[in-house]
């Protein structure tokens, strides 16, 4: 089948729900994709950050084979092997004591929402205060408002989304459950004016990808745990975009030396295979009991073998991290050179690791357009960032290939 049939037959039987390039993509290897009509292009959108590896890392794929030939799937009913070896995994290299699985990031930050609720009514009980009288229609069970950021992205099921902080994405779905209140990203006073009696925890994104890569200053993330600690309530961090690695470290949250209660993983977890996970210490995670939550898929043996996989390499010796902090620090810089050649066209260049936003002076659609015609693969985040996000197995000569073309297009405009 031709590209332009695959096009008109996709308009056809699917809802419109995105925006899609002109373009059939056929086969990937490592950070380069091929269309049906055999273009090549460099992949720096990554599956929107999910490709940690590439495209068909082996180890990945051999991982998928080996179990698919075992076992695809068999419920929570039972005990699974990878569920299990990959919960180990997990709680060994990071601040948690025990794992929940699911499927997307949305589901797990759903999962984080069911859970720092759960905690809070078991701590406090459902009497409770009602300060925030705007949010006075929880009074039933007071402590359970959830403090998120403006311009945050939690995902689009009705609680992840309520939790966002992006209007836009609202409109038109509500009602929206309540309880969540939203203040200004890397404000600590903002934050802390926000709390009331009511408030059970913290959720953020330790840098808004979505948004257009916004870092916090450093020791925002510190702040925030402090605040956390003196109010007693929960500090979540939805590292769906920023974990496994994406960074420099395995989890953002490292770069700051603070650790969370809870935390929620998805994308680059299973290394191209859907997977979600809520992690939590013992003291959030023991509100769960079971029937208290649950997934058919989630945590199933094939989903989880590739995680496996992914994780063992992302991990192996730290190789691979510090190739992410390297290529990262390379890319910035080429940046860098690129908006003193351009300076009234590019805004800013900031980042960490391999999670880098260029902002422009205007919106970037044409610009990530043109560098596609010029086989490269970007993504606007927010109208006027362009959004880097290759496998942390790129090397300088495809980051100078990606700039080039950049600086080709920008020359142009
Ligand atoms: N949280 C963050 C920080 C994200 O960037 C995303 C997706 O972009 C999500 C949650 C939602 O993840 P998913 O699309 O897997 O539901």
């Amino acid at each position: 089948m031709k590209a332009s049939d695959y096009i008109e037959e996709s308009t056809r039987y699917l809802m419109g729900t995105y925006r899609r390039y002109p373009i059939v993509m056929r086969k990937g290897r490592g950070v380069k994709v091929w269309d049906t009509d055999d273009n090549e292009y460099l992949d720096f959108i990554g599956g929107i950050a999910a490709n940690v590896l590439g495209h068909c890392h082996p180890k990945v794929v051999m991982a998928l084979q080996k179990q698919a030939q075992r076992l695809l799937h068999v419920s929570n009913f039972f005990h699974i092997g990878p569920q299990t070896e990959l919960a180990r995994l997990l709680v060994e290299n990071s601040f948690a004591d025990k794992v929940f699985f699911c499927n997307t990031g949305t589901e797990a930050n759903e999962a984080a929402i069911k859970l720092a609720r759960k905690w809070s009514i078991e701590k406090h009980g459902h009497s409770g205060h009602s300060d925030h009288s705007d949010h006075s229609d929880h009074s039933e069970q007071s402590r359970i408002e959830i403090i998120t950021s403006s311009l945050s992205f939690h995902g689009r099921t009705l609680g992840s989304l309520a939790a966002t902080g992006q209007d836009a994405l609202k409109k038109d779905f509500g009602p929206m459950p309540g309880g969540f209140i939203h203040v200004p990203f890397d404000d600590i006073e903002a934050l802390r004016g926000a709390m009331g009696k009511n408030t059970c925890a913290v959720l953020l994104e330790p840098i808004l990808g979505e948004s257009g890569v916004i870092v916090p200053s450093p020791g925002y993330l510190r702040e925030v745990r402090a605040l956390c600690d003196e109010k007693g309530i929960l500090m979540m961090l939805d590292e769906v975009q920023t974990g496994i690695g994406r960074t420099g470290k395995l989890f953002a949250y490292e770069h700051e030396g603070i650790e969370p209660d809870i935390m929620t993983l998805a994308k680059g977890l299973g290394g191209g295979i859907p997977i979600g996970a809520l992690l939590a210490t013992d003291n959030a995670a023991k509100a769960f009991k079971p029937g208290d939550h649950g997934s058919t898929f989630g945590g199933n043996p094939l989903a989880c073998s590739a995680s496996i996989a992914t994780l063992k390499v992302v991990m192996d010796s730290g190789i691979l991290l510090d190739q992410c902090k390297r290529m990262g620090a390379y890319l910035l810089d080429k940046l860098n050179d690129l908006k003193l050649k351009h300076p009234d066209k590019i805004k800013e260049v900031r980042g960490k690791g391999l999670l880098v936003g260029m902002e422009l002076e205007f919106e970037c659609a044409d610009v990530v357009k043109a560098c596609m015609a010029r086989g490269v693969l970007l993504n606007c985040a927010a109208k006027n960032v362009v959004r880097f996000m290759p496998p942390l197995i790129v090397e300088e000569k495809d980051i100078n290939e990606v700039v080039e073309a950049l600086d080709n297009v920008l020359d142009q405009d």
